[in-house]
Protein backbone atom coordinates (compact mmCIF):
# COMPACT_ATOMS: atom_id res chain seq x y z
CA UNK A 1 0.00 0.00 0.00
CA UNK A 2 1.78 3.49 -0.75
CA UNK A 3 -0.07 6.24 1.10
CA UNK A 4 -1.04 9.04 -1.10
CA UNK A 5 -2.94 12.34 -0.99
CA UNK A 6 -3.24 13.40 -4.60
CA UNK A 7 -6.53 15.36 -4.93
CA UNK A 8 -6.23 16.60 -1.20
CA UNK A 9 -5.74 19.45 0.64
CA UNK A 10 -3.49 20.02 4.11
CA UNK A 11 -3.41 22.87 6.39
CA UNK A 12 -0.45 22.45 8.69
CA UNK A 13 0.36 25.38 11.13
CA UNK A 14 3.17 26.02 12.79
CA UNK A 15 4.86 24.51 9.51
CA UNK A 16 7.69 26.97 9.27
CA UNK A 17 10.25 25.50 11.23
CA UNK A 18 10.99 22.22 13.17
CA UNK A 19 8.47 19.23 13.32
CA UNK A 20 5.54 21.13 11.39
CA UNK A 21 8.54 22.08 8.58
CA UNK A 22 8.30 17.91 8.19
CA UNK A 23 4.84 17.58 8.55
CA UNK A 24 4.19 19.75 5.37
CA UNK A 25 6.96 18.13 3.31
CA UNK A 26 5.86 14.75 4.20
CA UNK A 27 2.46 15.74 3.15
CA UNK A 28 3.09 17.85 -0.36
CA UNK A 29 5.36 14.38 -1.52
CA UNK A 30 2.78 12.73 -0.87
CA UNK A 31 0.72 14.32 -3.22
CA UNK A 32 -1.04 16.71 -1.25
CA UNK A 33 -1.53 20.57 -1.74
CA UNK A 34 -0.18 22.08 1.78
CA UNK A 35 -1.30 25.70 3.21
CA UNK A 36 2.10 25.86 5.14
CA UNK A 37 0.96 28.42 8.20
CA UNK A 38 3.64 29.52 10.51
CA UNK A 39 3.74 33.31 12.42
CA UNK A 40 7.43 32.93 12.88
CA UNK A 41 7.48 34.44 15.94
CA UNK A 42 10.11 33.32 18.59
CA UNK A 43 9.58 30.90 21.22
CA UNK A 44 7.80 32.81 23.46
CA UNK A 45 5.27 33.55 20.74
CA UNK A 46 7.00 37.33 20.11
CA UNK A 47 7.52 38.96 17.20
CA UNK A 48 6.90 37.69 13.61
CA UNK A 49 8.72 36.25 10.76
CA UNK A 50 7.48 35.70 7.23
CA UNK A 51 10.08 33.72 5.78
CA UNK A 52 9.90 30.57 7.81
CA UNK A 53 6.77 29.71 5.96
CA UNK A 54 7.74 31.28 2.74
CA UNK A 55 10.96 28.68 2.85
CA UNK A 56 9.10 26.14 3.02
CA UNK A 57 6.29 26.56 0.61
CA UNK A 58 8.82 27.41 -1.49
CA UNK A 59 10.59 24.22 -1.58
CA UNK A 60 7.40 22.37 -1.71
CA UNK A 61 7.10 24.10 -5.05
CA UNK A 62 10.57 23.93 -6.03
CA UNK A 63 10.48 19.95 -5.70
CA UNK A 64 6.84 19.91 -8.02
CA UNK A 65 4.73 20.14 -5.19
CA UNK A 66 1.65 22.51 -4.40
CA UNK A 67 1.45 24.84 -1.47
CA UNK A 68 1.11 28.31 -0.23
CA UNK A 69 2.42 30.44 2.91
CA UNK A 70 0.38 31.75 5.44
CA UNK A 71 1.23 34.03 8.13
CA UNK A 72 -1.86 34.25 10.55
CA UNK A 73 -1.31 33.23 13.89
CA UNK A 74 -3.78 30.73 15.45
CA UNK A 75 -3.86 31.95 18.77
CA UNK A 76 -7.41 34.01 18.07
CA UNK A 77 -10.35 33.02 15.70
CA UNK A 78 -10.02 35.46 13.68
CA UNK A 79 -6.59 34.18 12.64
CA UNK A 80 -7.91 30.62 12.39
CA UNK A 81 -10.62 31.84 10.38
CA UNK A 82 -8.19 33.74 7.71
CA UNK A 83 -5.90 30.51 8.20
CA UNK A 84 -9.04 27.83 6.61
CA UNK A 85 -9.68 30.79 4.48
CA UNK A 86 -6.77 30.93 2.72
CA UNK A 87 -6.85 26.87 2.19
CA UNK A 88 -10.15 27.13 0.43
CA UNK A 89 -9.15 30.09 -1.60
CA UNK A 90 -6.05 28.42 -2.98
CA UNK A 91 -7.24 25.16 -3.27
CA UNK A 92 -11.02 25.15 -2.96
CA UNK A 93 -11.52 22.45 -0.41
CA UNK A 94 -9.64 21.52 3.05
CA UNK A 95 -9.40 17.70 3.84
CA UNK A 96 -6.69 17.42 6.51
CA UNK A 97 -5.86 19.57 9.16
CA UNK A 98 -2.63 19.34 11.52
CA UNK A 99 -2.58 21.45 14.77
CA UNK A 100 1.34 21.69 15.89
CA UNK A 101 2.12 25.54 16.22
CA UNK A 102 3.22 25.68 19.66
CA UNK A 103 5.52 27.96 21.46
CA UNK A 104 7.70 26.95 25.04
CA UNK A 105 7.90 29.94 26.81
CA UNK A 106 4.99 31.82 27.99
CA UNK A 107 2.60 32.83 30.95
CA UNK A 108 -1.09 30.70 31.50
CA UNK A 109 -3.02 33.02 29.12
CA UNK A 110 -0.66 32.79 26.14
CA UNK A 111 0.00 28.93 26.30
CA UNK A 112 -3.75 28.55 26.69
CA UNK A 113 -4.21 30.94 23.89
CA UNK A 114 -1.48 29.25 21.17
CA UNK A 115 -1.85 25.93 22.42
CA UNK A 116 -5.51 25.13 23.28
CA UNK A 117 -7.73 27.85 22.26
CA UNK A 118 -5.70 27.84 19.10
CA UNK A 119 -6.31 23.96 18.24
CA UNK A 120 -9.84 24.70 18.98
CA UNK A 121 -10.07 27.84 16.37
CA UNK A 122 -8.64 25.94 13.83
CA UNK A 123 -10.52 23.11 14.02
CA UNK A 124 -14.06 24.98 14.79
CA UNK A 125 -12.62 26.91 11.49
CA UNK A 126 -12.21 23.81 9.29
CA UNK A 127 -14.97 21.84 10.83
CA UNK A 128 -18.22 22.95 8.50
CA UNK A 129 -15.81 22.28 5.70
CA UNK A 130 -15.52 19.22 6.56
CA UNK A 131 -18.93 18.54 7.71
CA UNK A 132 -20.07 19.49 4.27
CA UNK A 133 -17.26 16.89 2.05
CA UNK A 134 -18.57 14.01 4.45
CA UNK A 135 -15.37 13.42 5.77
CA UNK A 136 -11.67 14.37 7.29
CA UNK A 137 -9.05 14.27 8.87
CA UNK A 138 -7.23 16.05 11.87
CA UNK A 139 -3.90 15.45 13.99
CA UNK A 140 -3.63 17.77 16.68
CA UNK A 141 -0.04 17.98 19.14
CA UNK A 142 0.10 17.57 22.27
CA UNK A 143 3.61 16.78 24.79
CA UNK A 144 4.87 14.52 27.21
CA UNK A 145 5.07 17.76 29.19
CA UNK A 146 0.98 17.28 29.78
CA UNK A 147 0.52 13.53 29.55
CA UNK A 148 3.24 12.61 32.43
CA UNK A 149 4.41 16.04 33.79
CA UNK A 150 8.23 17.34 32.83
CA UNK A 151 10.68 17.07 35.98
CA UNK A 152 13.24 19.62 34.72
CA UNK A 153 12.92 23.35 35.10
CA UNK A 154 12.32 25.18 32.14
CA UNK A 155 14.58 29.01 31.25
CA UNK A 156 12.41 31.01 33.93
CA UNK A 157 12.34 27.87 36.71
CA UNK A 158 9.34 25.66 36.69
CA UNK A 159 7.14 27.46 33.83
CA UNK A 160 5.80 24.34 32.25
CA UNK A 161 2.58 24.02 33.86
CA UNK A 162 1.18 26.24 31.91
CA UNK A 163 2.04 24.54 28.63
CA UNK A 164 1.66 21.11 30.09
CA UNK A 165 -1.89 21.74 31.21
CA UNK A 166 -3.36 23.51 27.69
CA UNK A 167 -1.37 20.06 25.80
CA UNK A 168 -3.19 17.95 27.75
CA UNK A 169 -6.33 20.11 27.16
CA UNK A 170 -5.39 19.26 23.67
CA UNK A 171 -6.33 15.57 24.41
CA UNK A 172 -9.86 16.05 25.92
CA UNK A 173 -10.53 18.54 22.85
CA UNK A 174 -9.07 15.35 20.81
CA UNK A 175 -11.19 13.18 22.78
CA UNK A 176 -14.28 15.17 22.19
CA UNK A 177 -13.87 15.86 18.24
CA UNK A 178 -13.63 12.53 17.78
CA UNK A 179 -16.99 12.00 19.38
CA UNK A 180 -18.84 14.55 17.80
CA UNK A 181 -16.93 13.64 13.84
CA UNK A 182 -18.35 10.51 13.99
CA UNK A 183 -21.15 10.98 12.24
CA UNK A 184 -19.64 12.98 9.93
CA UNK A 185 -16.82 10.96 8.95
CA UNK A 186 -14.10 13.06 10.57
CA UNK A 187 -11.35 11.57 12.44
CA UNK A 188 -9.16 13.66 14.72
CA UNK A 189 -6.25 11.96 16.91
CA UNK A 190 -2.98 13.56 18.83
CA UNK A 191 0.88 12.94 18.68
CA UNK A 192 3.09 13.77 21.79
CA UNK A 193 6.04 14.49 19.32
CA UNK A 194 9.77 13.76 20.60
CA UNK A 195 11.94 15.47 18.43
CA UNK A 196 14.64 18.06 18.13
CA UNK A 197 13.60 21.26 17.66
CA UNK A 198 14.48 24.74 18.97
CA UNK A 199 11.99 24.13 21.49
CA UNK A 200 14.10 21.25 22.95
CA UNK A 201 17.70 23.05 22.44
CA UNK A 202 17.30 24.85 25.59
CA UNK A 203 17.53 21.75 27.77
CA UNK A 204 20.25 22.79 30.67
CA UNK A 205 22.52 19.07 29.32
CA UNK A 206 24.49 19.79 26.28
CA UNK A 207 24.68 15.69 26.50
CA UNK A 208 21.28 15.25 25.90
CA UNK A 209 20.65 18.45 23.41
CA UNK A 210 23.37 16.45 21.58
CA UNK A 211 21.56 12.91 22.08
CA UNK A 212 18.26 14.43 20.94
CA UNK A 213 19.78 16.07 18.11
CA UNK A 214 21.13 12.64 16.44
CA UNK A 215 18.62 10.30 17.79
CA UNK A 216 15.06 12.47 17.29
CA UNK A 217 15.34 14.27 13.80
CA UNK A 218 12.11 16.12 13.10
CA UNK A 219 11.65 13.93 10.43
CA UNK A 220 11.09 11.17 11.91
CA UNK A 221 7.52 12.13 13.50
CA UNK A 222 5.85 12.58 10.11
CA UNK A 223 5.30 9.52 9.08
CA UNK A 224 3.25 8.97 11.73
CA UNK A 225 1.10 11.74 11.04
CA UNK A 226 0.66 10.83 7.71
CA UNK A 227 -0.80 7.29 8.12
CA UNK A 228 -3.20 8.85 11.07
CA UNK A 229 -4.30 11.13 8.17
CA UNK A 230 -4.72 8.84 5.36
CA UNK A 231 -8.03 7.47 4.95
CA UNK A 232 -7.11 3.64 5.51
CA UNK A 233 -6.53 5.07 9.17
CA UNK A 234 -9.92 3.62 11.46
CA UNK A 235 -8.74 5.47 14.71
CA UNK A 236 -10.11 8.45 16.29
CA UNK A 237 -9.98 10.06 19.60
CA UNK A 238 -6.00 8.61 19.98
CA UNK A 239 -3.22 9.54 21.37
CA UNK A 240 0.36 8.82 20.71
CA UNK A 241 4.01 9.15 21.35
CA UNK A 242 5.85 9.45 18.34
CA UNK A 243 9.67 10.06 17.96
CA UNK A 244 13.33 8.52 17.02
CA UNK A 245 10.99 6.30 14.41
CA UNK A 246 9.20 4.66 17.78
CA UNK A 247 5.48 5.31 17.97
CA UNK A 248 3.53 4.31 20.49
CA UNK A 249 -0.42 4.29 22.08
CA UNK A 250 -0.59 6.30 24.98
CA UNK A 251 -4.05 6.15 26.84
CA UNK A 252 -5.81 6.99 29.94
CA UNK A 253 -6.84 3.59 31.52
CA UNK A 254 -8.62 2.96 35.25
CA UNK A 255 -7.45 0.50 37.81
CA UNK A 256 -10.30 -1.88 39.00
CA UNK A 257 -10.31 0.59 41.90
CA UNK A 258 -11.42 -1.05 45.57
CA UNK A 259 -15.37 -0.34 46.64
CA UNK A 260 -17.19 -0.03 50.00
CA UNK A 261 -20.50 0.41 50.58
CA UNK A 262 -20.05 2.59 53.43
CA UNK A 263 -16.36 4.53 53.05
CA UNK A 264 -14.54 5.66 55.09
CA UNK A 265 -11.67 8.17 55.33
CA UNK A 266 -9.73 5.43 57.24
CA UNK A 267 -10.25 2.70 54.76
CA UNK A 268 -9.35 4.59 51.50
CA UNK A 269 -6.19 5.26 53.34
CA UNK A 270 -5.58 1.63 54.12
CA UNK A 271 -6.52 0.45 50.98
CA UNK A 272 -4.25 3.03 48.81
CA UNK A 273 -2.42 -0.06 47.70
CA UNK A 274 -5.74 -2.24 46.13
CA UNK A 275 -6.86 1.56 44.18
CA UNK A 276 -3.62 2.23 42.78
CA UNK A 277 -2.84 -1.04 41.54
CA UNK A 278 -3.01 -1.04 37.42
CA UNK A 279 -3.51 -5.19 37.50
CA UNK A 280 -6.59 -5.75 35.62
CA UNK A 281 -6.89 -2.18 34.44
CA UNK A 282 -9.33 -1.16 31.34
CA UNK A 283 -9.23 1.95 29.17
CA UNK A 284 -12.96 3.38 28.73
CA UNK A 285 -13.98 4.54 25.04
CA UNK A 286 -15.88 7.27 26.42
CA UNK A 287 -17.75 7.99 29.81
CA UNK A 288 -20.85 5.82 29.41
CA UNK A 289 -18.22 3.15 29.02
CA UNK A 290 -16.43 4.38 32.62
CA UNK A 291 -20.04 4.38 33.98
CA UNK A 292 -20.60 0.34 33.03
CA UNK A 293 -17.68 -0.32 35.67
CA UNK A 294 -20.15 1.30 38.39
CA UNK A 295 -23.22 -0.59 36.94
CA UNK A 296 -21.24 -3.77 37.19
CA UNK A 297 -20.36 -3.18 40.42
CA UNK A 298 -23.98 -2.55 41.75
CA UNK A 299 -25.08 -5.53 39.87
CA UNK A 300 -22.48 -7.52 41.68
CA UNK A 301 -23.47 -5.88 45.02
CA UNK A 302 -26.89 -6.40 44.07
CA UNK A 303 -26.83 -10.33 43.38
CA UNK A 304 -24.18 -10.78 46.73
CA UNK A 305 -20.96 -11.80 44.54
P1 LIG B 1 9.35 24.99 16.60
O1 LIG B 1 9.49 26.22 17.43
O2 LIG B 1 10.52 24.56 15.78
O3 LIG B 1 8.09 25.11 15.66
C1 LIG B 1 6.88 25.69 16.09
C2 LIG B 1 6.41 26.66 15.03
O4 LIG B 1 5.13 27.17 15.41
C3 LIG B 1 7.34 27.88 14.89
O5 LIG B 1 7.82 27.98 13.56
C4 LIG B 1 6.47 29.06 15.28
O6 LIG B 1 6.73 30.24 14.53
C5 LIG B 1 5.07 28.53 15.02
N1 LIG B 1 4.07 29.24 15.82
C6 LIG B 1 4.12 29.55 17.13
N2 LIG B 1 3.04 30.23 17.51
C7 LIG B 1 2.25 30.35 16.40
C8 LIG B 1 0.98 30.93 16.16
N3 LIG B 1 0.32 31.54 17.15
N4 LIG B 1 0.48 30.85 14.92
C9 LIG B 1 1.14 30.23 13.92
N5 LIG B 1 2.36 29.68 14.09
C10 LIG B 1 2.91 29.73 15.32
O7 LIG B 1 8.95 23.80 17.62
P2 LIG B 1 8.63 22.24 17.40
O8 LIG B 1 9.45 21.50 18.38
O9 LIG B 1 8.70 21.88 15.97
O10 LIG B 1 7.13 22.17 17.95
C11 LIG B 1 6.02 21.81 17.16
C12 LIG B 1 4.91 21.37 18.08
O11 LIG B 1 5.28 20.17 18.77
C13 LIG B 1 4.54 22.37 19.17
O12 LIG B 1 3.14 22.37 19.36
C14 LIG B 1 5.23 21.83 20.40
O13 LIG B 1 4.62 22.26 21.59
C15 LIG B 1 5.07 20.35 20.16
N6 LIG B 1 6.01 19.50 20.89
C16 LIG B 1 7.30 19.42 20.52
C17 LIG B 1 8.14 18.54 21.20
C18 LIG B 1 9.55 18.33 20.77
O14 LIG B 1 10.18 17.36 21.25
N7 LIG B 1 10.12 19.18 19.92
C19 LIG B 1 7.67 17.79 22.27
C20 LIG B 1 6.33 17.90 22.62
C21 LIG B 1 5.50 18.74 21.91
Amino acid sequence: MTVRFDGRVALVTGAGRGIGREHALELAARGAAVVVNDLGGGADGSGADAEPAHEVAAAIRAAGGRAIANLDSVATPEGAAAIVAAAVSAFGRLDMVVNNAGITLGDWPTMVDVHLSGTFYVCRAAWPLMVAQGGGRIVNTTSAAGLFGLTVDGPHGLDFFAYGAAKMGIVGLTRGLAIEGRPHGIRVNAISPVAHSRLTAWYPDPRVVAWMERHFPAAKVAPAVAALLHDDCPLSGETFSVGGGRIARVFVGETPGVSDVEPTAERVLAQLDDVTDTEGFFVPVDTADEMRAYRDLLVRRTSGS
